[in-house]
């Protein structure tokens, strides 16, 4: 097993395979660290109708497995692991796997995307896998022909609003503003499918149920009333949080944990480690934006490594 590369990818959403064929291509002969999800976000959600090249739509999981092929067919050796701790003190840069072994890097891309929020609430750890869960496409067909709540206003909480839709018999979505934060379009389907109803000015305050929820104790702020909506289901769609903890003590992040980049490139403040994709992007987070970044971090290592003298 090569514990040294010119080329270390952190991630493998559409910005780390990105990065990763280009790498390849170069001859850096990159390895990448796929990350407890590989694939990434792409990997839960469903249709995928915004990315080019694809005229009639594809799916997310399916559209991942042709990015993964891709950077196979380049010889990029790709690992299902997790990079557990990193060390930029001195180069080549150390990446500890798994808490197991370490690979030593002369340039490293970070690709780590981002991860949902959850509310907080005990009650939402509690019955986690058992009535609450983050992502609807996984999980509505357990809710099929049931009446669930979804939480948040984003295009995130409006397409899964969308996707239970087809599956459950009423789907209430909670809104603490009053208004959806949601694009029009994903607006103007919520608003008509018939079984979405939208709470506006509402806080989810509990998640109750004995083995399994039954119901989500709100809070109307427009006339203070508290009640229980009767739902077996609880889908937090509230946002995300970028995976970079392992990053903190090495790289600038940003107040929310975004890692800051050189405008017009992929720099970090390390030279020779650069950021691609939603773990440095809170503006765009698309899957074609990732991408983009993605090859854009390819040619700053390349770059990088020309000029090193590699
Ligand atoms: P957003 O940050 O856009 O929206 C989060 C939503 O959750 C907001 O309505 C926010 O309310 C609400 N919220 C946040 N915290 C809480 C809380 N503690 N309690 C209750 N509500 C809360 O995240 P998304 O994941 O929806 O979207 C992220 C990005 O991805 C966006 O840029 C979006 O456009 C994009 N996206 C695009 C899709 C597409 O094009 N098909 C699909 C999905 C996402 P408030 O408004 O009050 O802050």
């Amino acid at each position: 097993m090569n514990t040294h590369t010119s080329c270390l990818i952190i991630g493998s959403g559409p910005a780390g395979y990105t990065a990763a064929i280009y790498a390849a291509r170069a001859d850096l002969k990159p390895i990448m660290l796929t990350g407890l999800q590989p694939g990434g976000q792409l990997t839960i959600t469903t249709e995928v109708e915004n990315y080019p090249g694809y005229p009639e739509g594809t799916q997310g999981p399916e559209m991942m497995e042709d990015f993964r092929k891709q950077a196979l067919r380049f010889g990029t050796d790709i690992r299902y692991q997790l990079a557990s701790k990193v060390d930029f003190s001195k180069r080549p840069f150390t990446v500890t796997v798994d808490d197991k072994y370490d690979i030593t890097a002369d340039t490293v891309i970070i690709s780590t995307g981002a991860s949902a929020k959850w509310l907080g609430l005990p009650s939402e750890q509690t019955f986690n896998g058992y009535g609450v869960s983050a992502c609807a496409v996984c999980d509505g067909f357990f809710y099929k022909g049931q009446n669930v709540a979804i939480v948040g206003g984003g295009d995130t909480a409006a397409e899964e609003a969308s996707y239970l839709a087809k599956l459950c018999t009423k789907v209430t979505m909670l809104v603490r503003k009053d208004e959806l934060r949601a694009s029009k379009a994903m607006q103007h389907r919520v608003f008509n499918t018939p079984n979405i109803e939208v709470l506006f000015n509402h806080d989810t305050l509990e998640i109750v149920g004995e083995q399994t929820v039954n119901g989500v104790v709100v809070r109307d702020n427009k006339t203070d009333k508290t009640y229980t909506l009767d739902v077996t289901g609880f889908f937090v769609a509230i946002g995300h949080k970028p995976n970079t903890d392992i990053f903190k003590d090495w790289l600038d992040l940003d107040e929310t944990g975004y890692i800051k980049t050189v405008l017009g490139s992929t720099n970090t403040n390390i030279p020779g480690v650069f950021a691609a994709g939603d773990a440095q992007d809170k503006i765009y987070r698309q899957a074609v934006t990732a991408a983009g970044s993605g090859c854009m971090a390819a040619l700053d290592a390349e770059r990088w490594l020309t000029e090193q003298g590699h």
